[in-house]
């Protein structure tokens, strides 16, 4: 599986509007991040997306995304869900399958009122076929399981996609979950900062979760304008993990 980071900011975007600290300023392109969202190839070619942010047309022209087969949303946050208007080019030939709990998909229906309460008639409508995921489904030789996860108080999901398992806006993860999560190779997890934050975990937080997960390697995403990349990177290393341990940026590439 090839694994793309097409964005790793947190809700406002690096640099955030209007800020002109040292992390929104910096010359480093991995301090630059867009809202959070992967990119999975599977070994068979299968094409899966996590999440469409606001900025996902332009993530995907960056990343040569040229067709998906399925998407799946962890929650609809704006930040994760409002750029999922611009699949509609992918799904032309045919329904988009799209992967949601039953009270995200509540929202979402909300949100996107016009593309699933067919008001419209006519062209200019994503075509999406939702699937309320509550068990391992599998898309070619690729096994989507739904991790469910708390961002605060609401229950999102994360993913796992074969060995590779992402975690973004979470602030505790049950053990039901964590015993889910056991075994992969890549671990991506939401560090927002050092700061406490009641929605999400600081890069603390994700490293001793990391600690009991055992990961080969874990990454780091959701990131504010708290910490330069170069920063995150050296506090990932000061604490002597036994796995590879760093944030995510945007454009990263990891193969599993
Ligand atoms: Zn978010
Ligand atoms: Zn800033
Ligand atoms: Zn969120």
């Amino acid at each position: 599986m090839k694994i793309t980071f097409l964005g790793t900011g947190t809700s406002f975007g690096v640099p955030r509007l209007g800020c002109s600290c040292k992390v929104c300023t910096s010359p480093d392109p991995k301090d630059f991040r867009n809202r959070s969202s992967v990119f999975i190839i599977g070994d068979n070619g299968e094409r899966i997306l996590i999440d469409a942010g606001p900025e996902f047309r332009l993530q995907a022209l960056k990343a040569h995304i040229t067709g998906l087969d399925a998407v799946c949303i962890t929650h609809v946050h704006a930040d994760h869900v409002h750029g999922l208007d611009d699949v509609r080019p992918f799904t032309r030939e045919k329904p988009l399958p799209l992967f949601i709990s039953k009270h995200e998909y509540r929202e979402l229906m909300q949100k996107f009122d016009y593309v699933f309460n067919y008001h419209q008639q006519g062209g200019g409508l994503p075509k999406l076929k939702p699937e309320i995921i509550t068990a391992p489904v599998a898309v070619g030789t690729v096994t989507i399981t739904p991790l469910p996860v708390l961002h605060g108080l609401r229950p999102i999901l994360g993913f796992r996609l074969n060995d590779f398992v992402y975690i973004t806006d979470c602030s505790e993860i049950p053990e039901s979950t964590q015993a889910l999560c056991r075994g992969a190779n890549v671990l991506v997890l939401d560090g927002l900062r050092h700061r406490p934050h009641p929605t999400h975990f600081t890069i603390e937080q994700a490293l001793s979760i990391a600690k009991i997960l055992k990961p080969e390697r874990c990454f780091i995403t959701h990131l504010c304008h708290d910490l330069l990349h170069t920063e995150i990177e050296a506090f990932c290393q000061e604490q002597n993990l036994p796995f590879y341990a760093g944030p995510a940026y945007d454009g990263l590439v990891i193969e599993i």
